[in-house]
């Protein structure tokens, strides 16, 4: 028996008409590097239908790619949901990849039209000749001059584009199982894949967002979205925001300590989201030109490991509570967030929160031992955590091209991470596969090192990974950045360490280091650490 319910589709053209209609006052906002350019979701409705009337006349009329080279700002938010609500495909690309990389993602999403902000136009320029599906270039922030193109491409000014459009636009009927926008990510072999987000999880994925056991973002909120657009969606915030008419602030290119910390003082955003390493930044910046920053409500961190210590610095000297939260590009990437149970209170809520958190309604876990059998959710069966669910990808883009990382079985996703579940399904991850030091047969979490050695008051950074071992097969080396002005002794260290790891795991093999090589999404990029310890040029201090 069917229902007998609308079949109303899950769009996000809804969010757009709901956003810019019934929450038309609220704003979104530019940091220019001294003030704020904002424009509220009325005007945001109204440059979107102008953008989609643009977009038409450089032939976007059906499923074309889109793609956008662009820091998190008005235009991006009006592109991201412009081209979906067209029936096209947004394609956000990563400022930060490199040429070949960037080259080879518009080329396989066979993107036609890309958005790219002037001052990053120098690093597109590098490989439009190398792009043979791109027609048009659109400038956006500054002169078309920017854009070098071939001559295969035309180049535009968005303002112009925008001026000669409409305030209203037709928007057509859209399949929610659609492609609606992608986003690839970096493996750890081969090449950079393609994951599809559709209408419909953008939509459920939103609603999550928003959900007070998520991230808990309403209509109250003024949100400061530092999470690139180009990473993960910026962790679904600008849909979402749609969704309940938060006001969103944009960093744009201002994502250094000192201006975030301008940003927080001038906006007073209720909440904020990013990666570890930002808030490491912001916590030393505070610590050296203090600054009130209790309006914020929450910080959500996710995209590595939180350290305690800084959850509790956050919270005790700051009075802004951490949220942990974990999730993937191929997750949406909401796929657990850490707020403690009803009735937990003191050290043992801490211990909730410390966790990756606990998984949504619309997310299923599970953790697969080495022998492919399900493990128990006891909080101590270690595996790998594999997930499914409305808004988990369920292939990449083009899966008959193959699945080098075979990342998908039995419609599960196979997320790569090592971890165990509680009974009441809290996820606690203890490494990436890859990173998971093993030695002597048993497996040392280098998050469990890096969390006990960051916790020394004179330590700014610290990484570690497994280096081969004659004897163990594998043993951890720690590469520490000291905070400024600090004296730090390895050995001392190495002595803190002990009173808070197994004697067997404490590592032997210390190194300091200028800085923790990054990501192109400011993740400790040990690939490059592990290259550094195999040219030797790390210089090594070893114990016994
Ligand atoms: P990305 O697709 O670039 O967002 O990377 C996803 C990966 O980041 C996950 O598979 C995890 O390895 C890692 N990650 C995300 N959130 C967390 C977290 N809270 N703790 C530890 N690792 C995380």
């Amino acid at each position: 028996m069917w229902s007998t319910m609308q079949d109303e589709p899950l769009t996000i053209t809804q969010l757009l008409r709901y956003g810019t209609t019934v929450t038309a006052s609220s704003q979104v906002g530019t940091w220019t590097g001294s003030e704020l350019r904002a424009e509220n979701y009325a005007e945001l409705g109204r440059r979107c239908a102008r953008l989609a009337h643009a977009l038409r006349g450089l032939g976007i009329d059906g499923d074309q790619r889109v793609g956008t080279f662009m820091w998190n700002n008005n235009e991006h938010l009006e592109a991201y949901l412009t081209v979906p609500s067209m029936g096209a495909v947004l394609h956000t690309l990563n400022i930060r990849l490199f040429p070949e990389q960037l080259a080879y993602v518009i080329d396989h999403a066979e993107d036609q039209v890309i958005l790219v902000d002037a001052s990053v136009a120098p690093l597109l320029n590098k490989i439009l000749a190398q792009c043979p599906t791109v027609r048009h270039v659109v400038v956006t922030n500054g002169p078309v001059g920017a854009v070098e193109a071939p001559a295969h491409i035309t180049v535009h000014s968005y303002e112009d584009l925008l001026a000669a459009g409409e305030d209203e636009f037709g928007w057509p009927e859209i399949d929610e199982r659609a492609a609606a926008a992608m986003c690839y990510t970096s493996g750890t072999t081969g090449n950079p894949k393609g994951v599809v987000y559709s209408h419909r999880s953008i939509w459920l994925h939103s609603a999550q967002v928003c959900m007070s056991d998520g991230m808990q973002l309403s209509g109250a909120d003024n949100a400061l979205v530092i999470v690139p657009q180009f990473h993960a969606m910026s962790w679904g915030m600008p849909y979402a925001a749609m969704m309940v008419g938060a006001s969103l602030v944009m960093p744009d290119r201002f994502l250094q300590p000192e201006p975030l910390a301008a940003i927080l003082a001038a906006t007073k955003p209720t909440m904020a989201a990013a990666v570890p390493t930002i808030w490491q930044g912001m916590l030393a910046q505070l610590e050296a030109h203090p600054q009130d920053i209790s309006h914020l409500r929450q910080v959500v961190v996710g995209g590595s490991a939180c350290p305690p210590a800084m959850m509790h610095k956050f919270e005790e000297v700051h009075h802004v509570p951490v949220i942990h939260a974990w999730g993937m590009t191929e997750t949406s990437p909401l796929g657990s967030v850490a707020r403690p149970p009803a009735g937990v209170t003191g050290d043992e809520a801490w211990d909730y929160r410390y966790t990756q958190g606990r998984f949504p309604a619309g997310v299923r876990a599970r953790i697969v031992g080495d022998d492919g059998a399900e493990r128990p959710w006891d909080g101590s069966a270690v595996g790998e955590l594999e997930v499914r669910g409305p808004w988990i990808a369920g292939a990449y883009y083009r899966p008959d091209e193959g699945d080098p990382e075979e990342k998908f079985r039995d419609g599960w996703l196979r997320t790569g991470d090592v971890g165990k579940i509680s009974a009441d399904g809290f996820l606690t991850l203890t490494d990436r596969s890859k990173d998971v030091i093993k030695s002597g047969g048993e497996w040392i979490s280098s998050v469990d090192l890096e969390n006990a050695i960051m916790a020394h008051p004179a330590v700014a950074e610290a990484a570690v990974i497994g280096v081969p071992d004659p004897k163990w097969d594998e043993r951890p080396l720690v590469a520490v950045v000291p905070k400024e002005g600090e004296q730090v002794d390895l050995a001392q260290l190495r002595e803190f360490l002990a009173e808070h790891v197994a004697k067997w795991q404490l590592p032997e093999h210390w190194a300091f280091i200028e800085e923790v090589p990054k990501t192109s999404v400011g993740k400790f990029d040990k690939k490059r650490l592990r290259a550094q310890h195999a040219e030797g040029s790390l210089n090594i201090t070893d114990f016994q």
